[in-house]
This record gives structure tokens, sequence and C-alpha cells, in this order.
């Protein structure tokens, strides 16, 4: 399973599925990838190896230059297309990928239930786009972190959102994540091999830090939400 992210000037979908085939060794049950496309948070996903998606992504181009991708080793609910990540939100403005396992998922989705919000996987995952969603009021960081303040369990997290195009958000708890820095473009991904033919800087993220990489700028904060400066490795080996 893995994950990996890009915001910068090139297309989106080559950088991902490249970063998602790099992370192929880790094993995986199906894959997909969310790209701001034509004004709208873009999921296109598979069930089986990423070849299937591929083919799928050949039929039906997106082109963007900000997306999140996802391998995903089911945990919950079987590997199957509705299942695969990433998960949008109801009204399609947060996209999220997750490695890990959400423990009190079914408590949090009853809460969103609640609230209105409908559930159409049987994964954990869904719920953290309809939470990031309920918290969300402009400020994509903010609702992540008060998400993640909700969420037991283990997490690496990617998180778009529609009205902030050129941001990713990232964050991680008792799962792996990465951030590579390049020249005016950002990655993120579960290890560094999954970008390594795009840099050689990477930041690694320690648990409950968040990052929120847009195309000039990369922020990093502590769990209190304190700006906090991450030094930077340069990785001097090659995959
Ligand atoms: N628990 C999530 C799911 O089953 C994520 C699994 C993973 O880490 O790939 O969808």
């Amino acid at each position: 399973c893995g994950i990996v992210g890009y915001v910068g000037n090139k297309d989106a979908s080559e950088v991902l599925i490249s970063g998602l085939s790099r992370l192929e060794y880790r094993g995986y049950d199906s894959a997909g990838i969310s790209v701001l496309h034509d004004g709208e948070l873009t999921v296109k996903k598979a069930a089986g190896r990423l070849k299937n998606l591929e083919e799928k992504l050949q039929e039906e181009k997106v082109h963007g230059h900000m997306g999140i991708g996802h391998t995903r080793w089911a945990t919950h609910g079987a590997p199957l297309d509705k299942n695969s990540h990433p998960h949008n939100s109801n009204n399609g403005k947060i996209s999220v990928v997750h490695n890990g396992i959400i423990e009190n998922y079914m408590e949090v989705k009853e809460r969103l239930q609640g609230l209105g919000y409908v559930f159409y996987s049987d994964t954990d995952t869904e719920v953290i786009p309809n939470l990031v969603d309920y918290y969300y009021s402009g400020n994509l960081l903010e609702a992540v972190k008060k998400a993640a303040a909700d969420l037991k369990g283990s997490y690496a997290l990617g998180v778009m959102a529609l009205n902030e195009p050129d941001k990713i958000v990232a964050t991680r708890k008792d799962s792996p994540l990465v951030v590579g820095v390049g020249d005016k473009e950002y990655f993120i991904a579960s290890d560094v091999p999954a970008v390594l033919n795009y840099t050689k800087s990477f930041v690694y993220l320690n648990d409950g830090e968040f990052a929120e990489l847009c195309k000039d700028s990369l922020q990093f904060f502590n769990q209190d939400g304190e700006q906090i400066e991450r030094e930077v490795t340069e990785i001097t080996w090659s995959a």
C-alpha cells in the first residue's frame, strides 16, 4: 500500500502513476488517483493491478497540476472499485488518500450520518473526506487538523480541497509519509523511492506533524498547530 501526491507544473497523472509504480513492491490490491481537472476533483480508480488503472486513464485522460494517488491494501471492505481510494466527500469538494486503519470509524460514521452524510463504500477511510468537509470553512489545514483530532488509529493522509487549488495537506500517525522538495513543486510519498526520479531532497514527517504543500511554498506544523522548521535530508543513493 502506498501514497503519492504532487503539486507543481508537471502533468500530475504522470507523476502519480510513476510514483505508484515505484511503490508496487509494498503490495496492493487496487489503485486510484484524484486530480484537479476541469474544475473538479476527478477520481479514477480500479481494483487489481496498476495496469488496470493505467488502461482506464488511456481512455479517460485527466490533466491537471495537482493530484493524489494511492495503492490500497484492503483492511475494511473488499478490494472493489468502490472501495479503492481516493475517496471524495459527498459534495466532491474534498479528496483523500489514506494508508492505515481508523479504529473509531463506526462512531465517526454514525455521527456524520446523523448530520446527513451518505456513505458509498465499505471502508473506514470514507469518514475522513466527509469529516474534513464538515470542519471545512475555507482553510484546508485547519479542517484537516480538526478532523485528525477526532480520529483514532493509524494514518498517513494526503488531502486536497476543490476550493484551494495547488495545495495538498498531509499528516501522519503510525504510518509512514515523506515530503519531497523540488523547485516550485512538492511531493508526498509513503517512501523516498516513489519520487526519487524527481527530487533528492526530502523531509521525513514525524508522527502528529502536518505539512502544507503549495506550488511555491512548503510549511510544517506540530500537533499544537504551531509552525515549525523541519530539516531537509539530501538523499545520496539512487533507486
Ligand atoms: N483501511 C483503509 C482501507 O481499507 C486503507 C488501507 C490501506 O492502507 O491501503 O481502505
